[in-house]
């Protein structure tokens, strides 16, 4: 890596790349003095009814979580994950744009329940990273309120620099690993066009080179990757994240997105028709665990909170 420079708590990027960005702009906030934004489909804040926070809800892994987010619209995601909680994605895209000013973020956190919350989440209504503002976000939220901020992400953009950037911003970083091969992936996962899990498993690795904070890989364990342990492994053997959280659909979800899909919504007052999908009974989940610990020597939690749980 050539001319490079420190340009967050967490994360070296090259010089010529942080020069080369081309997203130009200001949001007059004070937040980033040197980078400017130009929206490219920025909507008005005013006619913005729902906030950009939400909860704090329970999390099995972090206590209490408190939800940032940056699409609120509707659901936009470059994947469309047959688990989704937020149902069918509405907008399956690859392209960053800015949906809801930092500004606006600041103002709904400020007027939130922030204080108390143990943990502070970038996922919401969809790829925090489309966002062309997560960094700035998540660099003002952390300044304002000294708590530890995670973004969870897909990583399928991990290959634009301005987004490992922007990630580099948070204290943790989690990555989804459903699949160890391109059928299931595509199976699963569903992506935007173009996107291969080859890329993202590279891409991921880089960006654990990059990032100095807490990176995580998360699995979702389906039907359809039950029997890929030892193949997740070698993948997970590639990036070395610090922890591997594994996780299974306990949760319905719903046809379609609504406002509340973002956070932990009351199931009975759903307006829309839950689906169930297989989990992974206890016992399974243990000897996963116990697989991944094994041949990966990773830390292993799960949602079950088995005894490799870190
Ligand atoms: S990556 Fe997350 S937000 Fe996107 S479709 Fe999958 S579960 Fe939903």
């Amino acid at each position: 890596m050539k001319s490079c420079q420190r340009v967050s708590a967490g994360c070296i990027i090259s010089r010529e790349v942080l020069l080369g960005e081309k997203w130009k702009g200001s949001l007059g906030m004070g937040f980033s003095e040197n980078m400017e934004f130009e929206a490219v489909d920025a909507g008005e804040d005013g006619d913005l009814h729902e906030s950009t926070i939400y909860g704090p809800v329970d999390s099995w892994r972090f206590g209490k979580s408190l939800g940032v987010d940056l699409i609120v619209r509707t659901s936009t995601c470059s994947f469309n994950c047959v688990y989704c909680q937020l149902g069918h994605i509405q907008d399956i895209t690859t392209e960053r744009r800015l949906f809801v000013t930092t500004e606006r973020v600041m103002r709904d956190l400020k007027a939130s329940a922030w204080r108390g919350s143990d943990i502070i989440t970038f996922s919401g209504s969809g790829e925090p990273t489309l966002a062309l503002n997560l960094g700035e976000a998540v660099r003002a939220i952390k300044e304002y309120t000294g708590i530890t901020t995670h973004v969870l992400t897909n990583g399928t953009l991990l290959h634009l620099p301005e987004v490992r950037e922007a990630l580099c911003a948070a204290d943790r970083v989690s990555v989804k690993l459903d699949a160890p091969d391109e059928k299931t992936f595509q199976r699963v996962n569903r992506p935007a066009a173009g996107i291969t899990l080859e890329r993202i498993i590279e891409e991921t690795t880089r960006f654990r080179a990059e990032f100095k904070g807490h990176l995580d890989s998360q699995v979702m364990y389906l039907l359809a990757n039950r029997s890929m342990t030892e193949a997740l492994c070698e993948i997970l053997n590639r990036i070395r994240p610090d922890e591997v959280q594994l996780n299974t659909p306990k949760r319905a979800y719903p046809a379609e997105w609504f406002i509340e899909t973002r956070g932990r919504y009351d199931y009975d007052r759903a307006p829309a028709k839950l689906t169930k999908l297989r989990v992974i009974e206890p016992e399974e989940a243990e000897e996963v665990e116990r697989i991944i610990a094994e041949r990966t020597g990773l830390p292993v939690s799960s949602v079950y909170g088995g005894e490799n749980d870190s």
